[in-house]
């Protein structure tokens, strides 16, 4: 369909993630780029009888999934360097070809092969922290795709700029490039405690009250990080950030593997967010963030899957499986972070933290047309019970079906509908052959 048209979306199951948690027999109605109706069935049909209409009478249609965490473009450096621990993979293997690869066009690339991907798992808007962030943003606004792209802030120079006020100098010029765009924002991206000191923080602090930028921040990712943190400064990283007023509503805290009740204590009082990037954790073996404990504390935790250098893929419904899974054995309890939670976690939440709760994270009248379906017609799904148990247990991204970012069609029958799925496979290949060559 076309952006323009009213549409009658019809599953099997809706899950709107607002006050009727599953519906059945249900029509969600959108027009241009807007949820417009929500209504029986044969109500929708009477009422809307020249509308398009899309059957899906084996699906469960929810809310788009919203990656609250990654780095899109070092895809390019997919299954480059496994099984080594964060700082000797970022040192040793990662910041080398950064150094040596990225450039505005490995971005562009990266960014449209990995928004690709996650089109077709479902995701339907994405937070992105990569150098470039300008190039990142044309990028995604192009492809019809929702995202929040921070620059990246350090002490020390990268081929994207020579310290941090150059960083946030460029950072600004893109945010007041992208400030009126309908589907894509630019943020400020400091990268972790380590490697940004106190005078950049504190003006990043200042300039994102002035100008309405929001903040993502890697913290307390390792053991080591908040070791090193309280050796050289003899505080915890978040006290520190904590005592420079950095926390707040307006950021997002990335990982948070470690974790004592006194830093509890100062994400909740700042209303600071939590992003849980659990697979990422996994395979750096940074340890395991403690989602219960964080949520029944009162913080809003939402999901995301970092890089694919580190995870190896952007992939949200097995990310939600890994979080679910992953809280229930680090709480030893088996009711924790229940099926409909992680879902929340990859929708909802994720919504409130990136500051949209307003326009996407549910199926609602007014918010945009972000909407996702999963075929439960497969062997794997079979029988059906509760779809809400089979999306996060069962169903796999081969399952997505249709993808619509405000309103736009961008996944029909599990293909893309704007991009050439083969053409990128080849140009993710043609970039690891020019990589290994040297
Ligand atoms: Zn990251």
């Amino acid at each position: 369909m076309t952006a323009n048209n009213t549409c009658i979306i019809m599953p099997q199951w809706l899950l709107t993630l607002e006050d009727e948690q599953l519906l059945s027999d249900h029509a969600v109605v959108i027009k241009e780029d807007r949820i417009v109706d929500i209504l029986s069935a044969q109500a929708a049909q009477n009422k809307y009888s020249t509308a398009e209409h899309v059957h899906l009478p084996k699906q469960v249609l929810m809310p788009g999934l919203i990656n609250c965490h990654g780095h899109t473009a070092m895809n390019l450096f997919k299954g480059m360097a496994d099984d080594l621990p964060l700082m000797t993979w970022l040192e040793e293997h990662i910041w080398p070809a950064e150094g040596q690869w990225v450039s505005p066009e490995f971005v562009a690339d990266g960014t449209k092969i990995g928004i690709a991907e996650m089109l077709r798992s479902g995701t339907t808007c994405y937070s992105d922290m990569y150098f470039y962030p300008e190039v990142a943003a044309d990028t995604a606004a192009e492809l019809g795709m929702r995202a929040i792209c921070y620059g990246p802030i350090l002490d020390f120079p990268t081929p994207y700029g020579t310290g941090p006020e150059d960083y946030i100098e460029k950072i600004i010029t893109a945010h007041n490039h992208f400030k009126h765009h309908s589907l894509v924002d630019i943020g400020f991206g400091p990268h972790a405690p380590y490697t940004v000191s106190d005078e950049p923080l504190t003006n990043i602090r200042t300039l994102a009250e002035q100008l309405n930028i929001p903040i993502q921040i890697h913290l307390h990712e390792t053991e080591f990080e908040v070791a090193d943190a309280q050796q050289k400064t003899g505080m915890r990283p978040s006290e520190r950030l904590s005592k420079l007023g950095f926390l707040g509503p307006d950021v997002q805290a990335v990982h948070v593997t470690q974790v004592a009740d006194t830093d509890i204590q100062l994400f909740k009082e700042s209303n600071t967010h939590v992003i849980h990037c659990p697979e990422s954790n996994l395979k750096l073996a940074s340890g395991f963030c403690p989602t219960h404990k964080l949520q029944q504390a009162g913080i809003n935790v939402a999901l995301g899957t970092d890089g694919s250098a580190s995870n190896n893929d952007l992939d949200m419904l097995g990310e939600m499986r890994s979080a679910a899974l992953i809280a229930k054995a680090v709480a030893n309890d088996a009711s924790a972070l229940p099926a409909l939670e992680a879902i929340k976690m990859a929708t909802i939440n994720g919504a409130k933290a990136l500051g949209k709760e307003d326009q996407i994270g549910s199926i609602k009248v007014g918010k945009q047309a972000d909407l996702i379906s999963i075929d439960l017609n497969e062997i794997a799904s079979a029988p059906v019970y509760d779809p809400i148990s089979h999306i996060v247990y069962t169903a796999t991204r081969q399952q997505v079906d249709h993808v619509w970012v405000a309103g736009n069609l961008q996944v029909k029958n599990k293909q893309l509908c704007h991009m050439n799925e083969t053409q990128l496979v080849e140009l993710a290949q043609q970039w690891a052959d020019k990589i290994q060559a040297k």
